[in-house]
C-alpha cells in the first residue's frame, strides 16, 4: 500500500480545504494517508486533521514556526516524511507549498512534479498529469524515482466531507539548527478583501470596464456575491488594479466554483490562470472574443448594461 504524506495548509489558524482534498484523494486511491502540520500553537487543529482523514498526524509546533519560512518548514516535512517512510509527499498549490516542495524533494532525493491535476498509480509505477505551455497541452509524466514530491493544483481533487481518520499524534522535534532563518514580521494586504486563492466565486475585470467608475460598478457585483475581486493584466499595467489581483500566467492561478470574466478578451495568458474554474461566465460585447471558447455561459453585450441586470436578478433570487 502506498504511503502518502499530505502537508497541511494552515491559514490564520484554520485548516484550508486543500488539506481535505488531498487526503480524500489519497484515501480514494487506497493509500495510507498521514498529515504533517507545521506552525505555532496549532494543537487546536488536531480534531480537524483527524476529521480530514489522516491516520497519523505529525506535528511541528514551535514559536519559531509562527510565520512561514521555507527552510524550517521543509526541515519539519522531511523529518515527518522519513519517520512515516512516505512514498509520496503532497502539497497544495499555494505560495508556501511551491516554496517548500523543491527543498523537500532535494533533501529526499525525490522527483518533484508541480501543478499536477491528476495522478495515476499502478503497482510501483506513478504517472502524473499536468498542464504545460500556458495550459495549451496536458503532459503525462512518468516518475522514475522511488519517491515523489507533488504540488497539486487547487480544486484538482474533490473533498470527501464524510471522511474521518484516527488519532495517532507524533510530535516532531524542532532543533535550533532547523531555525537558521525565521521570518520576524509579515505585513499583509490591509484591504480586508477576500483572498482570490480562497474565494469560491471570483469576479474579474478587464480593459472593457475602462476606468475606475467601471471597476467600482463591477466591484458591487463581487460584493453582492461575497466574491474575490480579480483583474486581467491590462488593468494592472494601466495602474487601476494591484498586482496581487492579477489572474493569469504571471499572476494568480485560481480555480473557484464560479469565475466571472467581465470585459476580458480571454488572452491565452489570462486563461492560464482561470480555465480550471468549475463554471465560467463571460460578459463581452464582442461575440468573437476568445473568452467565449472557455465560457460555460456567455453574455454578448455591453457590460455597463449587463452587470446592473445581473445584480438585480441575483439580488431578487437572494431575497
Ligand atoms: C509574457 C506575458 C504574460 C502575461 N500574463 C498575463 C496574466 O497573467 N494575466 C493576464 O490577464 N494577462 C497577461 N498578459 C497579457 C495578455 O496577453 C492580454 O494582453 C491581457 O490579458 C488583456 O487584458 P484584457 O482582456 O483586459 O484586455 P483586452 O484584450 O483589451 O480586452 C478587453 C475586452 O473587453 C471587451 N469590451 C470592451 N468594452 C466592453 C463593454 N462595454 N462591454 C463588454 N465588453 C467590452 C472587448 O471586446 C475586449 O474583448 C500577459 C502577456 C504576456 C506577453
Amino acid at each position: 500500500m502506498a504511503k502518502i504524506l499530505v502537508v497541511a495548509e494552515i491559514k490564520a489558524g484554520k485548516l484550508k480545504s486543500s488539506t481535505t482534498e488531498l487526503l480524500s484523494k489519497a484515501k480514494a486511491i487506497g493509500a495510507e494517508a498521514a498529515v504533517v502540520a507545521v506552525g505555532a500553537n496549532i494543537d487546536s487543529l488536531l480534531p480537524d486533521l483527524v476529521q480530514a482523514g489522516s491516520s497519523t498526524q505529525y506535528i511541528a509546533d514551535d514559536a519559531g514556526l509562527q510565520l512561514f519560512s521555507a527552510g524550517p518548514y521543509a526541515a519539519a516535512v522531511v523529518d515527518a516524511a522519513r519517520q512515516f517512510e512516505a512514498d509520496m509527499i503532497w502539497f497544495g498549490f499555494s505560495e508556501s507549498g511551491k516554496a517548500v516542495a523543491p527543498r523537500v524533494a532535494a533533501q529526499l532525493d525525490a522527483a518533484c512534479a508541480t501543478e499536477i491535476t491528476d495522478i495515476d498509480i499502478s503497482g510501483d509505477q506513478i504517472e502524473v498529469i499536468r498542464p504545460a505551455i500556458t495550459n495549451k497541452v496536458m503532459q503525462r509524466v512518468k516518475i522514475n524515482t522511488p519517491k515523489l514530491v507533488a504540488v497539486v493544483r487547487a480544486g484538482a481533487f474533490e473533498a470527501d466531507e464524510g471522511l474521518t481518520g484516527s488519532e495517532n499524534v507524533v510530535n516532531l522535534d524542532v532543533p535550533e539548527s532547523d531555525l537558521k532563518a525565521i521570518i520576524k514580521e509579515l505585513v499583509s494586504d490591509a484591504s480586508g478583501e477576500i483572498d482570490l486563492a480562497d474565494a469560491d466565486v471570483v469576479v474579474s475585470v478587464g480593459r472593457g470596464v475602462k476606468d475606475q467608475a467601471g471597476i467600482d460598478m463591477v466591484r458591487e457585483l463581487a460584493n453582492d456575491l461575497n466574491a474575490g475581486f480579480g483583474s486581467s493584466r491590462a488593468m494592472v499595467d494601466g495602474g487601476f488594479m494591484a498586482h496581487n489581483k492579477q489572474v493569469g500566467q504571471t499572476g494568480k492561478i485560481v480555480a473557484p466554483t464560479l469565475y466571472m470574466a467581465i470585459g476580458i478578451s480571454g488572452a491565452i495568458q489570462h486563461l492560464a490562470g482561470m480555465n480550471g474554474s468549475k463554471v465560467i461566465l463571460a460578459v463581452n460585447k464582442d461575440p468573437e472574443a476568445p473568452i467565449f471558447n472557455v465560457a460555460d455561459y456567455g453574455i454578448v453585450g455591453d457590460l455597463f448594461e449587463v452587470v446592473p441586470i445581473l445584480r438585480e436578478e441575483i439580488n431578487k433570487l437572494r431575497s
